[in-house]
């Protein structure tokens, strides 16, 4: 799932030894209240104390002295401390959390405050409800709640209990940048894992009840990561991974556990691609800490390893169409918004994780073209082993890929991570002759030094992939090919992260859902119009257009042959209405991928001109009904199959490659 997030705190590079963090709590959830006793241990000149403004400091001591303080203009307590030595701050502090509010999931991004309530409680990282050192730190926190509730941070459990009242001890021993908090009326399931000469692993589901009939085959799949991930990258850094629903649509990911929205966790592709997303990021994110001021690598590395890994897993087409998707969403990001990877810190709106997910992605996906799977997987264990609970760059993961791989990588991590933008790339001038196949290469400047994969098509039939080096914004390219060489597909995998034309993407429905002005054309028989039959497809298919269209549509007539209006078109209507009306306009029938027993047939396409159009064909109104609710979902794809409600079949029509037709200078006398 694109929308799930590491949750982030930006603090400044740690130095010294680490603060120790210890807190006493008790919260309870129904009454909204949370009162602490807390010990922070650290060698600072001064500390600033932020608490949200409803817990109040009733006791404040340094070093065994009890301070008398108030808080500055700012809500802070700034205290001085003598000369930088080792301090002990003890506090005790209590009072009442937000209520938890029922917020979207772009609200969720923001900021939150600490939240409780009987159903759920939430106290982010870094939200003002502990002594925060402002620097990463160990905490052990021993936590409270009442009979019937259950909850956890981040970390080792070293105690639990649940006899009057639920408690229970974590300690976290790393670098940590701040503690969240979790609560709620959970039932846990647990397995233990066995690790040689460590203590087991364990695995853990804090579920609603609602929802156990789920939790052992999510105990299964975070197990089955965990192997995944910890033989090829090294063992998982921590004790625990617990699965832990919220009451919020959250989807976060913290050292040792995953946040999830309640109501996603039945979702299939939840399991199937998230869990493996959050899972790596204890080693990505979590385990080594992005150098935040200078780009966040973890979700372009997580994103290759997981998300994109999962379909290389499934077939060499389902990859292909993934790199595909990134550069469709590429050439959406106008020239002049993108962004470099070095400006990428978190997630922010749709263009910074165009750039910090899939390009980063993309990145990752060339530089294992560039110097092979093994020495790839070896700068991947070089990168962990050197910065396991520390903080990493880009520099970093470009010096330990060039120590695995024997090359210099500076001039590729300059061009990819500190550079805005991308090449577009294009051949000219193909001619082949007398066993010389010639063309030239051209790509905007400055230039990008590129390995460009093209696709020989040689006669009679052969297929044949060759590898360009490419430098300069004009390269001549000289290729031997005995056989006449008939066309050249440029990338036509979409290996390189490039802006490709429009007309090149196959169409996908997204096209028209999201475009600005859109129109919305009726196919219905003349002598229809005026039956009730009409009016009722009418008012259904405007019921649809409705949910599938960003833009208010124009109610199109049909004319003459060629879509009607200037913008993208929804057509809609009865099977044999639809045929009838395409064939009018002079457009092509439905795909015949779309073909097969179902009761509605959806498909985009371009007219002559590169407009694009949806088509939704109905065998009746309860299947144009029945679209209602899925459809939307399915804005990704070229064409679909339904019965009903039932998605029977979807695809992505094929791409049509960037494809040069060779010149030959003479006609060819084939033997
Ligand atoms: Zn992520």
């Amino acid at each position: 799932m694109r929308a799930l997030f590491l949750l982030l705190v930006c603090l400044p590079a740690w130095a010294g030894g680490l603060p120790h963090l210890d807190l006493d709590l008790r919260l309870d959830p129904g009454k909204g209240t949370l009162s602490a006793e807390a010990s922070l241990d650290l060698s600072a000149d001064h500390f600033d104390l932020q608490l949200v403004p409803t817990l109040k400091l009733s006791r404040l001591s340094v070093d065994g002295q009890t301070r008398l303080v108030s808080p500055g203009p700012d809500g802070a307590i700034h205290l001085a401390l003598a000369g930088g030595a080792a301090h002990k701050l003890q506090m005790s502090y209590h009072g009442t959390l937000a209520a938890l509010p029922d917020l979207d999931q772009r609200q969720v991004l923001a900021r939150l405050p600490p939240m409780a309530a009987a159903r759920g409680s939430f106290l982010p990282a870094g939200s003002g409800w502990y002594p925060d050192p402002g620097v990463p730190f160990s905490y052990r926190v021993r936590l409270r709640l009442p009979t019937g509730q259950k909850g956890l941070v981040p970390g080792t459990l070293v105690e639990e209990s649940d006899h009057e009242g639920y408690h229970a001890e974590y300690v976290f021993a790393h670098p940590a940048e701040g503690i969240a908090l979790m609560a709620g009326p959970y039932t846990v399931q647990e397995r233990l894992i066995p690790r040689a000469g460590q203590p087991p692993l364990r695995l853990r589901t804090w579920f609603y009840p609602e929802l156990a009939d789920l939790a052992a085959a999510y105990l299964d799949d975070s197990a089955r990561y965990i192997a995944r991930y910890s033989e090829r990258i090294g063992p998982y850094p921590f004790d625990a991974f617990s699965v832990v629903a919220s009451p919020l649509p959250t989807g976060f990911g913290m050292p040792s556990l995953t946040y999830l929205g309640r109501d996603v966790l039945r979702l299939p592709f939840i399991r199937a691609t998230s869990l493996g997303h959050e899972v790596l990021h204890n080693w990505w994110g979590n385990g080594v800490i992005p150098d935040w001021a200078t780009g966040n690598w973890s979700e372009g590395l997580t994103t290759f390893m997981a998300d994109y890994a999962y379909k290389e897993d499934q077939s060499e087409t389902a990859a292909r169409e993934a790199r595909l998707a990134w550069l469709r969403d590429l050439a959406a990001v106008p020239e002049a918004e993108d962004t470099p990877l070095t400006a990428f810190t978190a997630r922010h709106h749709g263009i910074s994780s165009i750039v910090g997910y899939d390009k980063a992605a993309m990145v990752f996906f060339m530089l294992r073209d560039r110097i092979g799977a093994a020495a790839f997987d070896q700068g991947l264990r070089l990168f962990w082993q050197r910065h396991r609970f520390g903080q990493a760059a880009w520099a970093d993961l470009e010096h330990d890929f060039a120590e695995a791989s024997g090359q210099d990588l500076a001039g590729f991590f300059r061009q990819w991570v500190e550079r805005a933008g991308a090449p577009r790339l294009k051949l000219n001038e193909t001619r082949w002759n007398s066993g010389i196949l010639q063309s030239t290469l051209e790509q905007g400047e400055p230039p990008y030094e590129l390995r460009v994969p093209v696709r020989l098509l040689v006669y009679p039939g052969r297929v044949e992939t060759r590898w360009l080096e490419v430098k300069d914004a004009t390269t001549r390219v000289r290729l031997p090919e005995l056989s006449l060489v008939q066309a050249v597909d440029l990338d036509p995998d979409y290996r390189i992260w490039r802006r490709i034309e429009r007309d090149h993407f196959p169409p996908i429905l997204r096209e028209v859902f999201v475009a600005p002005h859109a129109g919305l054309l009726l196919a219905s028989a003349d002598a229809d119009k005026a039956t009730d039959m009409a009016t009722d497809m009418a008012t259904d298919a405007a019921a649809l257009a409705e949910r599938l269209l960003d833009a208010r549509p124009e109610p199109l007539q049909a004319s003459g042959p060629g879509l009607p209006g200037g913008d993208p078109v929804l057509i809609v209507g009865q099977t044999g209405q639809v045929a009838a009306l395409l064939a009018r306009l002079g457009l092509p029938p439905a795909p015949p991928q779309a073909a097969g027993v179902g009761s509605a047939r959806v498909w985009a396409a371009r007219d002559a001109s590169g407009r694009p159009y949806a088509v939704v064909s109905v065998r009746d109104r309860a299947a144009l009904q029945a679209l209602q609710r899925p459809l939307p979902h399915y804005g990704g794809q070229s064409w679909l199959l339904f019965d009903a409600a039932h998605l029977v079949a979807k695809g992505i029509l094929p791409a049509l490659p960037e494809r040069t037709l060779v010149a030959t200078s003479k006609v060819l006398n084939q033997p």
